[in-house]
């Protein structure tokens, strides 16, 4: 059902739907997300040091009967270990939890002032030997990508940020697609707050599909990756049913109308 891709800067193939594992508890629950959704046909995981759970993904991942090659994998470096060396000893830390040779897409999770430039440079090295097949950034302002620029030999290739309806960052949308960097939508749902916003229940009735899949349509059709969460295996399947529709014209209007510039999360500038 998910196999659609979109292609990053330098050639490699990023899943429009991923499943988000944030706040799943490491053991029974995130392996049971994981195993789901791989069996739903998912080919896409977003993880953090953060999150604890790595281990619990490499493991679920490694039980499948997928190869992990055909995964797409993401996990990002914490705000504590920024810096050069601390942040080649987090990926191998990560990258052992996970048990895999090779991660897909390594992030910055969020831009810790007056680090993450050193930062950058250890994920510059680590895609320069072949240890990521990709690197970017997350919850970056289109100052910070600025900034980034200036130093960076490799331009980041993909921006997780806080993206749906409520928060439609059209300026960095546009920033990101100029610049060729993959723009991806971390709490597509509003950690489910969008759910029974009016339009979006009357467009997915409309359709004949779940309010979650409009959200998630409403995404990818803004160009923007989309990793939502569930533990639930019926919510993981149907979160990826999004292949069979399309959302006119109309219907984005009304989606669009719902933009309050509000966050469910921290701002970029306020990072835990
Ligand atoms: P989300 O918007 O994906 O919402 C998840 C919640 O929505 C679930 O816990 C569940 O309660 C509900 N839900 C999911 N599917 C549903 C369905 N079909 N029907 C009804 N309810 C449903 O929120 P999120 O987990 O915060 O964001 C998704 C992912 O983004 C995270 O898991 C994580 O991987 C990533 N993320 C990244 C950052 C970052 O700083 N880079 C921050 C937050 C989240």
């Amino acid at each position: 059902i998910q196999t659609s891709t979109t292609t990053l800067a330098n050639g490699v193939e990023m899943p429009w739907v991923g499943l988000g594992v944030y706040k799943a508890e490491a053991g029974n629950e995130v392996e049971r997300a994981v195993k789901s959704a791989l069996e739903a046909g998912y080919r896409s995981i977003d993880t953090a040091s953060f999150y604890e759970n790595e281990h619990s993904v490499g493991k679920a991942i490694a039980e499948s009967s997928i190869p992990a090659d055909d995964i797409f994998l993401t996990t990002k470096v914490w705000n504590n270990e920024h810096g050069f060396n601390e942040t080649l000893e987090a990926f191998e830390r990560s990258r052992e939890k996970l048990g895999v040779d090779v991660i897909d897409l390594y992030l910055i999770h969020w831009p810790v002032p007056g680090k993450y430039k050193e930062t950058w440079g250890a994920l510059e090295k680590l895609y320069e030997e072949g240890k990521v097949r990709a690197i970017g950034v997350s919850n970056f302002t289109d100052q910070h990508l600025e900034e980034l620029m200036k130093i960076a030999k490799v331009k980041p290739m993909v921006n997780q940020v806080e993206f749906h309806p409520r928060l439609f960052q059209k300026d960095l949308l546009e920033y990101c697609q100029t610049h060729d960097i993959q723009l991806e939508a971390w709490r597509p749902l509003g950690q489910g707050d969008l759910l029974d916003a009016d339009p979006v229940q009357r467009i997915a009735e409309k359709h004949g599909k779940k309010p979650a899949q409009v959200l998630i349509r409403w995404s990818m059709e803004n160009n923007v990756v989309t990793i939502p969460k569930s533990v639930t295996p019926e919510r993981i399947k149907s979160n990826a049913e999004v292949f069979d529709f399309e959302l006119d014209a109309e219907d984005l209007q009304a989606i669009n109308g719902l933009n309050e510039d509000r966050r469910y999360g921290f701002h970029p500038d306020d990072f835990p």
